[in-house]
């Protein structure tokens, strides 16, 4: 049973709304997946994991997830308005490999890029290509309903025909709606300009395009929005709860999704649409058009956690943007390694049963990290929420059982993905131990010099020690 109520911005209303699952107890969730023809950079990931923290914070409220994301390995163009080449075939040529390998490749990058972020893998990951028939019998009954048309080249979604085409994106159909990048329309029989591709025939430029499938109109391959729309309510059925992407999608893809689902179906798509911000570099969007990405294995490689990059997308509201530089993931790195220590110090300690203090402070602190996260997924107050904690703590440990305040840690944690129940007890070296030991003697026969001459050997060591209300306690410098 859900309990709480958690509100989440819905981008189709403009206003944070109370979500409310249109079957009790269960959620519906659709997450765009990624076009694998290379590395994910970490304004992707970014996405994904705002993506995740939605789904552990419905998990969190005791709701069944189901998640869905589609894995694009066919029909995105170079430009999202159906111009240029296929992305996958350019890079398999590229390459120089297949590209069915391309595909194998970067989705399996990409599996274990979302892994090393502790983002949880959708229930059903979906390539295109595994749909191409769903997504035929959906094109059918697009023309079934007269929003579909075929030309020499192609087959097209006749956008005028939708009245609410721009329902989403509250653009004017006369304005920028088919893309930023369009720079031709390569059709001259299409219709009208806004008009996208549900299939493109292997025709002219796309004769030899390798992945092909025979259709009513002419073999050939998907546009990239039918895969969404087909894999959606294939899984979920239409409507369902929460669709959700990168701001970008708004204006096109999304809005290309609802209208193919909505024409064919005549009943809303989802019923609540969720956008993450951009990540930037040097105040400008990191893109992989745009040679300025950075991606998990750079940030592996130059030595930090990929958790510190997880953190440091939690320190920014999904909403905002967020600025990428190396020195803020370096604080980030440093936030998460105080907290790791902060963990490791609450294990060394022997918890000594629930005290009254502990039983209230713990529902308070509950309450106010449901109200951070509740309410829109407000992870940066999150995180003052656990960093408030750390502090109580420290100001009176007496107070508190540690193993109250790991508990509560773990809870948290269940929905941050910090990865907190990983951290170690540090196993300090036997000699090291032992030059404690030596410190401790001397300290209590009063010899300061030689005590003090055991804490220089000790820091020789990479090691200080911390005198505690339990006694000396030995850690890493
Ligand atoms: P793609 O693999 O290009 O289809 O993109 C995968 C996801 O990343 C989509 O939801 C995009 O909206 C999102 N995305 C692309 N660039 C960025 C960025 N700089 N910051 C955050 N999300 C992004
Ligand atoms: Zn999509």
């Amino acid at each position: 049973m859900a309990i709480e109520s958690i509100r989440l911005y819905n981008t189709l209303t403009r206003k944070k709304e109370v979500f409310k699952p249109i079957r009790k107890d269960r959620v519906g969730l659709y997450t765009c997946g990624p076009t694998v023809y290379n590395f994910a950079h970490i304004g992707n990931l970014r996405t994904y994991i705002f993506e995740d923290i939605l789904r552990r914070t419905l998990e969190y409220a005791k709701y069944d997830v189901r998640h869905v994301m589609n894995i694009t390995d066919v029909g995105h163009l170079t430009s999202d308005a159906d111009t240029g080449e296929d992305k996958l075939e350019k890079e398999a040529a590229h390459e120089g490999k297949t590209v069915w390998d391309i595909a194998r490749f970067y989705t399996d990058a990409f599996t274990s890029d979302i892994a090393r972020l502790n983002i949880k893998k959708a229930k059903n990951l979906v390539p295109a290509t595994r749909t191409i028939e769903n997504q035929i019998a959906l094109i059918h009954e697009l023309f079934k309903k007269k929003y579909a048309y075929e030309t020499t080249q192609a087959v097209y979604f006749h956008v005028p025909k939708f009245k609410r085409y721009t329902r989403l994106s509250r653009q004017k159909l006369n304005e920028k709606i088919i893309g930023a990048r369009e720079k031709v329309i390569t059709d001259p029989e299409k219709k009208h300009p806004a008009d996208f591709v549900l299939w493109f025939k292997s025709v002219g430029k796309f004769k030899n395009h390798v992945m092909r499938w025979p259709s009513p109109w002419s073999e050939g391959f998907p546009g990239w929005h039918i895969e969404c729309s087909a894999i959606s309510t294939k899984y979920l059925g239409q409507p369902f709860d929460i669709h959700t992407g990168g701001i970008d999608h708004i204006n096109v893809h999304h809005t290309n999704e609802i209208a193919q689902s909505e024409a064919a179906f005549e009943k809303p798509l989802a019923k609540y649409w969720m956008h993450g911000e951009f990540l930037l570099i040097d105040a400008a969007k990191m893109a992989k058009s745009e040679k300025n990405f950075i991606t998990l294995n750079t940030v592996i490689q130059k030595g930090f956690n990929p958790l510190a990059f997880r953190y440091l997308v939690l320190t920014a509201h999904y909403r905002s943007k967020l600025n990428f530089t190396w020195k803020s993931l370096e604080s980030a790195s440093h936030s998460l390694e105080k907290l790791y220590e902060f963990i490791r110090e609450l294990k060394t300690k022997k918890g000594s049963g629930v005290k009254k203090s502990d039983m209230r402070m713990h529902s308070v602190v509950e309450k106010e990290f449901r109200m951070s996260v509740f309410s829109d997924l407000d992870t940066a107050g999150a995180l003052v929420n656990i960093w408030d904690l750390v502090r109580a703590y420290h100001k009176n440990p007496e107070a508190y059982n540690p193993k109250t305040i790991l508990d509560i840690l773990y809870d948290f944690d269940k929905i941050l993905g910090l990865g907190f129940k990983n951290v170690k007890s540090e196993t300090i070296p036997a000699p090291i131990l032992k030059l404690a030991m030596l410190r401790e003697q001397y300290r209590k026969n009063k010899k300061w010099e030689e005590a003090d001459k055991m804490r220089q050997e000790l820091q020789k060591h990479g090691y200080t020690v911390e005198d505690t209300p339990e006694g000396p306690r030995v850690k890493r410098v």
